[in-house]
């Protein structure tokens, strides 16, 4: 169990921040121009994939709170900013491809809700050993309002075993020694 002394030295990470015009590490464009005004509450996303991107901005930044807040209710209910700090505690985040989007039907049986699916790649390191997250996600609309609820996770999840002179598995174009695994910690 977390105790109530070890909280505020996890919250602080909450609070790290880029350069507004430095290149969101999600979309590759400037971070004003997509992720920040989500993380700052200004706006919110208009797609799945745009609040997906954000999702993955905010984990690499340390936006804890943000990925709690962007939990669909039911989900949110039962996580805290502490869990999701620890459980991303030891993580570097390398890069994200997200692969396929799309937004479903109108539920008709389910309080005429939308959701929506986003298909990614992520990759991340975690004791200097590359690993990637193929997962499909689901997204719901709650009052006009895209939230993550939850993912399956796709073949192709696990450590990845690329060579130094492989193309990059970020989908740079960029030979992997070039790319991501300097970031690699
Ligand atoms: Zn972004
Ligand atoms: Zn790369």
């Amino acid at each position: 169990m977390p105790t109530s002394t070890t909280e505020p030295a996890l919250a602080k990470r909450a609070c790290a921040v880029i350069a507004p015009t430095t290149a969101c590490p999600a979309c590759a464009t400037a971070y004003q121009q997509c992720c920040l005004p989500l993380h700052q509450g200004t706006a919110i996303a208009s797609t799945p994939q745009a609040l997906m991107r954000s999702r993955y901005s905010a984990y690499v930044l340390g936006l804890y709170d943000y990925i709690v807040a962007t939990y669909a209710s039911a989900e949110r209910a039962n996580l805290t900013v502490y869990d999701i700090a620890n459980s991303a505690a030891q993580t570097t985040w390398i890069g994200l491809r997200v692969l396929d989007t799309k937004i479903l039907p109108q539920s008709t049986n389910d309080a005429g809700q939308f959701y929506g699916e986003v298909e990614f790649k992520v990759f991340y390191s975690e004791a200097k050993c590359l690993y990637c997250l193929h997962e499909r996600s689901t997204f719901v609309q709650e009052d006009g309002q895209w939230f993550y609820r939850d993912g399956v996770m796709l073949a192709g999840n696990g450590a990845v075993k690329s060579k130094r002179n492989d193309p990059c598995c970020c989908g740079s174009s960029k030979k992997f020694k070039q790319c991501c695994l300097p970031k690699i910690q």
